[in-house]
């Protein structure tokens, strides 16, 4: 008897390119997202594009309510939810780099209103899917809701943000490379469902990327154009598997326990991509293609090494040690690597 079943969520509308804010007001009402506007930005996004877009809804007729968010916290959450509710808002955008849009989507999810994502950087893949976490103390807040309902990136915005951020979201997407292997490593493992037409897509996306590297350099519009499409291509791999299983394996693992653990954590994409290069290591061995990674890594002018991150070598040891403990996610770390084991492999990777 066949049983299986899929319910695939996808972003209705992805605008991307040069000009896109322009078609903001566009994209929304062709999904037919009804009622008052809240736009919610972080302060220099808001700035470079949520002023755009409260300009175009005003001229459209609209009325949209506002709120600017300094961090990624609970209580920003909270104070959106609040916005929300006192301008009764019938939709949320959430406009910035990623704190924003975690925030904004966040605060849908709660209040069951629709979600459009503007990112005004190409740093991570939470651009396009429907994750979002903010910390709070030592843990996370996440919501694993549905994707936005439209993305809009306009890649003459995304083009003038801080390059480091572009790096980021290049390494966020060549990460998909170990998530996969950890995806069919916990398919044969522990039996968790794979879905190949996501891993394929993920892979795929990987490397079109790494081929592309000639072409990501600073102050090129193309560079922002060639990343926001891998990371709606990663974001769409997530939303066939209906898991983030495509884009994060055991090196998100590690990248969440440094961002617990480290004083002064990196950018997402880059502590993801230093953990990247020794979880290629974990998977392939010394003569693997973890030196491939490391060095697409360094072809875009992302880190691979923990002195690059900005962190000392004790920390990347103990996030290398415990990070199996963050989730019930199986992964190439399995129960959990040991402190030699773990010095060994940052050693023979180059990143300690
Ligand atoms: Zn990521």
């Amino acid at each position: 008897m066949f049983e299986k079943h899929t319910w695939i969520r996808l972003p209705r509308n992805v605008v991307v390119g040069h000009g896109a804010l322009d078609r903001a007001v566009d994209a929304v009402e062709d999904v037919h997202l009804s009622g008052r506007p809240l736009v919610v930005a972080s302060p220099t996004p808001y700035e470079v594009a949520g002023q755009r877009v409260v300009a175009e809804f005003e001229e459209r007729g609209a009325d949209p309510a506002e709120v600017v968010i300094e961090e990624a916290t609970f209580g920003a959450v909270e104070r959106v939810i609040e916005a929300a509710e006192a301008a009764d808002a019938g939709f949320l955008l959430g406009v910035g780099g990623g704190k924003a849009i975690d925030v904004a989507k966040m605060a849908a999810d709660d209040l069951n209103l629709g979600f459009v994502s503007v990112p005004t950087a190409a740093s991570h893949d939470g651009i396009v899917s429907g994750r979002g976490s903010v910390p709070e103390g030592d843990t996370r807040h996440s919501v694993a809701s549905e994707p936005p309902l439209a993305v809009i990136a306009d890649t003459e915005v995304i083009a003038e943000a801080p390059w480091r951020l572009t790096t980021a979201g290049c390494a966020d997407i060549i990460s998909n490379y170990t998530a996969v292997r950890d995806w069919q490593l916990a398919h044969r493992l522990k039996n968790v469902t794979y879905s190949e037409y996501a891993g394929a897509l993920s892979q795929m996306t990987a490397e079109m990327l790494v081929e592309s590297a000639g072409s990501i350099k600073r102050g090129l519009e193309e560079s922002s154009w060639i990343v926001v499409k891998a990371l709606v291509s990663s974001g769409v791999a997530m939303s066939i598997a209906g898991s983030s299983r495509p884009a994060s394996g055991a090196e998100h693992l590690f990248s969440h326990q440094l961002d617990r653990i480290a004083p002064d954590p990196g950018l997402h994409g880059h502590q993801v991509g230093v953990g990247a290069i020794m979880t290629e290591y974990l998977h392939t061995g010394a003569d693997g293609q973890w030196s491939d990674v490391r060095d697409a890594l360094a072809a875009i002018g992302a880190p691979t090494t923990a002195e690059e991150l900005g962190i000392d070598e004790d920390t990347v040891i103990e996030a290398l040690t415990t990070a199996h403990e963050i989730r019930d996610r199986y992964t190439v770390l399995g129960d959990g690597m040991s402190e030699p084991a773990a010095r060994e492999a940052a050693t023979v990777t180059g990143v300690i």
